[in-house]
C-alpha cells in the first residue's frame, strides 16, 4: 500500500487518474493489516485498488465526475466494493471518469481529463479511464470501473490493460450510481487475466438488494485458467472488420487469432447482421434510462443546490442547469424526447425490438460456437481533443462493445500487441455466465 501511494504521488499528477486518494486511510488500514488473520488469508488480503468514482463509499466523496455530486458523501457501499472490503483489500482512491459514465475519452469529467500512461497527449478512453489508467500506469494492482457500452472494454485496450465486462447480473448494481440500468455492469481491471479472474471471483454472486442480481452458482475462475482451448469454437464476426477499422488494428487482432488457432482453437467467420444498428439503438436506449434515472438530482436529495433561487421549480431549473454538463444534458434532452408521449412508439420501443434482435443475432451464433472473439475497438486511443466537438463521431467508437451490453453478455478486453505504438485490445465474448470460458481464452491468448 505504501508502495502504490508513494507511486500515485509521484506521477498522478501527470496522468491525473484519481479525483480522490484515501492515503491516509490506505495506510491506517494497511497498518492494521500487518497482524495477519488466523486461517486463510484471502487472495485480495492488503491488496491496494482502486474504485471508479460513480461507485458509493460510505464516508468517502463519490462524485460521478459531475459538479451536480461534487459535495456528495454517501452514507452506504456498493454491495461490489463491499465485498472487496470483506476480502480486506485496501482502497487507494476513486478515480477519473466521464460524468455520470457518459463518454469514451474521459474528456467529459467536470473537474479534469485523465491522460493515457501510454501517451500523454492521448486519451485514456472512457468512461472508467482513471480506473485503466491507474492500473496502466503501475499505481495499483487492480481496480473496479462499470460498463454501460463498453466503458471498462475500451478503456482496457486504450490503456493496455485486461478489463471486463461480466454477465448482467452477475455483479450486484447496489450502490452504482445508475445510468442505463439496463446495460450498467460493474467489473474488473487488471495487468493481466489471473488478477482480473481473482478480483471477478471477490465481487460476483447475488445480492438481494439488486431486483436484477442473478441467483447462479459461481464457478471457481482461477481454476478455470488451464490453458485448454483445444477444440474450443471461435467465431469471428465479419461486421467487426469492416469500414471503419483501422487496418493495423485489424491486424494485430488477426494475429491473435492465429495465436488461438495454432493452440487447437477452430475459427470460423460468422455473420451478426443487425450489428449496423446497434449503436443507433444504444443512443436511443442509454438516454432514455439516463434521463429517468438523473431526474431525482434535483437539488433537494443528492448533492450541490443551487442558490438565489426565487422558488422551487426555479431552484430545479438552477441547479441541473448548473450542475451537469454539457453531454449529460444532451442525453437527458435525447432520453426525455425518445420516452414523450406520441414519439415512444417510434423511437423507445423501436430500439427495445432491434435490441432483442441484436441479442438473437448472439443467441444464433452460440447455438455453435463457444466465443465471439474481435477487436474490442476500431482504433487505438485518440489524441485529446479529437472527438470532443464532434458527439457521433465519439459515439461511432463504440461499435464493437455496445452489442455485448445490448445482449447483456459477458466481454473480456485483453492487450494485443501495438499499433502506431499504442496498445490495441482483443474483445472475447461469451455466453451469458460462461465467465470462466472467456477467462480461459484471454488466458490461453496472453
Ligand atoms: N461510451 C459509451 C457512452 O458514452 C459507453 C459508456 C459506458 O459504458 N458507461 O455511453
Amino acid at each position: 500500500a505504501e508502495a502504490a501511494l508513494q507511486r500515485i504521488e509521484e506521477s498522478d499528477n501527470k496522468i491525473k487518474a484519481y479525483l480522490t486518494v484515501t492515503a491516509e486511510q490506505a495506510l491506517a488500514h494497511a497498518k492494521k493489516l500487518d497482524n495477519l488473520p488466523d486461517g486463510e488469508i484471502p487472495l485480495l488480503y492488503g491488496i491496494p485498488g482502486a474504485i471508479k468514482d460513480n461507485m458509493c463509499t460510505e464516508g468517502i466523496k463519490t462524485t460521478c465526475a459531475s459538479q451536480i455530486l461534487a459535495n456528495y458523501i454517501p452514507p452506504y457501499t456498493a454491495t461490489a466494493v463491499k465485498k472487496l472490503n470483506e476480502q480486506n483489500y485496501v482502497l487507494a482512491g476513486k478515480t477519473n471518469m466521464d460524468e455520470f459514465a457518459m463518454g469514451s475519452s474521459n474528456e467529459n469529467s467536470s473537474f479534469f481529463p485523465t491522460k493515457n500512461p501510454w501517451d500523454p497527449e492521448r486519451v485514456p478512453g472512457g468512461s472508467s479511464g482513471g480506473s485503466a489508467a491507474t492500473v496502466a500506469a503501475g499505481h495499483v494492482p487492480f481496480s473496479l470501473g462499470s460498463d454501460t457500452g463498453g466503458s471498462i472494454r475500451q478503456p482496457a485496450s486504450y490503456c493496455g490493460v485486461v478489463g471486463m465486462k461480466p454477465t448482467y447480473g452477475l455483479v450486484s448494481r447496489f450502490g452504482l450510481v445508475a445510468f442505463a440500468s439496463s446495460l450498467d455492469q460493474i467489473g474488473p481491471f487488471a495487468r493481466n487475466v489471473e488478477d482480473t479472474a481473482a478480483v471477478l471471483q471477490a465481487i460476483a454472486g447475488y445480492d438481494k438488494m439488486d431486483s436484477t442480481s442473478a441467483k447462479v452458482e459461481i464457478p471457481n475462475y482461477l481454476a478455470a485458467l488451464n490453458g485448454d482451448i483445444k477444440g474450443l469454437r471461435i467465431a469471428i464476426p465479419e461486421e467487426y472488420f469492416a469500414e471503419g477499422i483501422d487496418p493495423e488494428v485489424a491486424a494485430r487482432v488477426k494475429e491473435a487469432i492465429k495465436v488461438l488457432e495454432s493452440q487447437g482453437a477452430i475459427v470460423e467467420e460468422v455473420t451478426l447482421p443487425h450489428t449496423k444498428y446497434a449503436v443507433a439503438c444504444y443512443y436511443l436506449l442509454a438516454p432514455a434510462e439516463a434521463s429517468s434515472n438523473l431526474a431525482r438530482y434535483d437539488g433537494v436529495r443528492y448533492g450541490v443546490r443551487a442558490e438565489d433561487a426565487e422558488n422551487l421549480i426555479d431552484m430545479y431549473k438552477k441547479t441541473r442547469a448548473q450542475g451537469f454538463g454539457a453531454e449529460v444534458k444532451r442525453r437527458i434532452m435525447l432520453g426525455t424526447y425518445a420516452l414523450s408521449s406520441g414519439y415512444y412508439d417510434a423511437y423507445y420501443l423501436r430500439a427495445q425490438k432491434v435490441r432483442t434482435l441484436i441479442k438473437q443475432d448472439f443467441d444464433k451464433v452460440f447455438e455453435k460456437y463457444d466465443v465471439v472473439v474481435s477487436p474490442t475497438a476500431p482504433t487505438v486511443a485518440f489524441k485529446s481533443g479529437e472527438k470532443s466537438h464532434d458527439p457521433m463521431t465519439m459515439y461511432l467508437n463504440d461499435i464493437y462493445t455496445i452489442p455485448v451490453n445490448l445482449a447483456g453478455l459477458p466481454g473480456i478486453s485483453v492487450p494485443c500487441g501495438l499499433a502506431h505504438g499504442m496498445p490495441v485490445g482483443l474483445q472475447i465474448i461469451g455466453k451469458a455466465f460462461s465467465e470462466s470460458t472467456i477467462l480461459k481464452v484471454a488466458h490461453a491468448y496472453e
